[in-house]
């Protein structure tokens, strides 16, 4: 399109020049084409002039308008000047959304030069390694570190591992850091927070090591009465029946250990309940009944406050949650003790109540109360019967129902075990 515009520019004023020679002389023909060249050159020096200042500062708002040849090559300037410059903005849109992307990473994200220069971090690198994103830009990492675990790590240049780092204050953290080369001579140095990750590792282990113990030392009981039965004289019946009934004791012991750990299981996989309307004071008629039962007439238990309400729940759960804190009432009350149950509607909620004039628990167990094995008195937990496991799914029932579970107690004197259910959960 050019070049036909060009010859037929040059061959219109070639014509016109023959034209003008035919009807007034070849010296007017020739003084056409030179003034015409002379035109077109002064033409061409102010357009080349106006590309020229441009280029100092090629905007595409000040690509300048052209006649004839030049108006297409400033429209083609123009085209692809927009062009490029919407590519540009698309590249800037990807960049700052990968960017915010790296700054709202929770691992820290720190990179690297060849000389191990910060180029780049994110806030979570600088708070897990301390860094500063104004003043430590372009320092050298190894200068900055705290941890000489990390700088080791780092000097080495052994990269197929993380490096795992123990920070003790202000408060305890369990960091992982691995350097992953990219680019050929870059780094990228990636931090995780992984305390929850041991913590939850360490619970773990924790729990198998428990249940372990707590299954041997039954079995071991009953491995050792059937050992010594086998070489008892069939006469001594008295004794075969004195071990038969303790080999019962503990078999007794393993079955109740199975079965909180199966309901703990079956609570923790968070499986969903049915839930529905539960008379309340029908639930704890029967608590009452159970903790007669089971203090066998050496406690006076009775039910005080007792509020008419129904409660939106599980009642199987409710059940076993509300029987437990009784049962532990009944088991670290001494005979003679009285238990106090009570249901108590106010304001902002409703109340669950068990009182004991029991043993009572120093102040420094309360929190640990619903870790799962954890007992104040290990042998007077297990001469009464009980898996150390009891709290733990009272925590986790209450926890299915948004309720809290508040605990008061003061050595010697007793305790008192109350259960906050939500007033969302009451029925008038
Ligand atoms: P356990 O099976 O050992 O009773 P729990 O989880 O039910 O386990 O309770 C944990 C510990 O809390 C008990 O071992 C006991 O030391 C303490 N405890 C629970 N309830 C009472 C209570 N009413 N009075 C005194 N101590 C209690």
């Amino acid at each position: 399109m050019f070049w036909l515009r060009s010859i037929f520019y040059y061959s219109m004023t070639g014509l016109i020049a023959l034209f003008i020679a035919a009807l007034a002389g070849a010296a007017w023909g020739l003084g056409f084409v030179l003034i015409i060249m002379a035109l077109s050159c002064l033409f061409h020096i102010v357009n080349l002039h106006r590309l020229h200042h441009w280029l100092k500062n090629p905007l595409l708002d000040n690509v300048p308008g052209g006649l004839l040849l030049w108006q297409e090559v400033f429209d083609q300037i123009y085209a692809e000047v927009r062009s490029q410059k919407k590519a540009k903005e698309r590249l800037a849109g990807t960049l700052d959304r990968f960017l915010l992307a790296a700054e709202a990473l929770p691992d820290g994200v720190v990179i690297l030069d060849e000389t191990d220069r910060i180029e780049w971090c994110n806030p979570a690198s600088c708070e897990h390694l301390s860094l500063d994103r104004k003043l430590d830009m372009g320092q050298t990492i190894t200068h900055l570190l705290r941890y000489p675990s990390l700088r080791d790590y780092l000097k080495e240049q052994d990269f197929s591992h993380p490096v795992i780092i123990r920070i003790s204050r202000p408060t305890e953290q369990t960091l992982s850091a691995q350097v992953v080369p990219f680019d050929s001579t870059r780094k990228l140095l990636l931090s995780r927070d992984i305390t929850q990750l041991e913590r939850v590792q360490t619970v773990h282990r924790d729990f198998v090591a428990n249940v372990s113990h707590e299954l041997r030392t039954p079995l071991t009981v009953v491995g050792g009465f059937i050992e010594t039965m086998i070489d008892m004289p069939a006469s001594d019946a008295a004794t075969r029946e004195t071990h038969l009934q303790l080999m019962y004791e503990q078999t007794q012991r393993m079955q109740r250990l199975v079965e909180d750990l199966l309901t703990l299981s079956k609570l923790e996989n968070g499986a969903q309940v049915r839930e529905e309307d539960v008379d309340i004071v029908q639930l704890m008629q029967q608590l009452r009944t159970e903790a007669n039962g089971l203090s066998q007439g050496r406690h006076n238990i009775e039910i005080g406050k007792l509020d008419r309400a129904r409660l939106i729940g599980n009642r199987d759960e409710l059940h076993s949650a509300l029987g437990n804190l009784v049962s532990n009432a009944v088991r670290y009350t001494p005979p003679g003790g009285s238990i106090t149950l009570g249901w108590e509607k106010r304001a902002d909620a409703v109340y669950f109540c068990c009182r004991d004039t029991g043993i009572g628990i120093s102040p420094e167990h309360l929190p640990r109360l619903t870790e799962r094995f954890y007992r104040v008195d290990r042998g007077r937990s297990r001469n009464t019967g009980g898996t150390g496991l009891g709290l733990a799914i009272v925590k986790h029932i209450l926890n299915r129902h948004q309720a809290q579970m508040l605990i008061t107690s003061e050595p010697g004197k007793g305790s008192e075990f109350a259960v906050k259910f939500p007033a969302a959960r009451v029925i008038e």
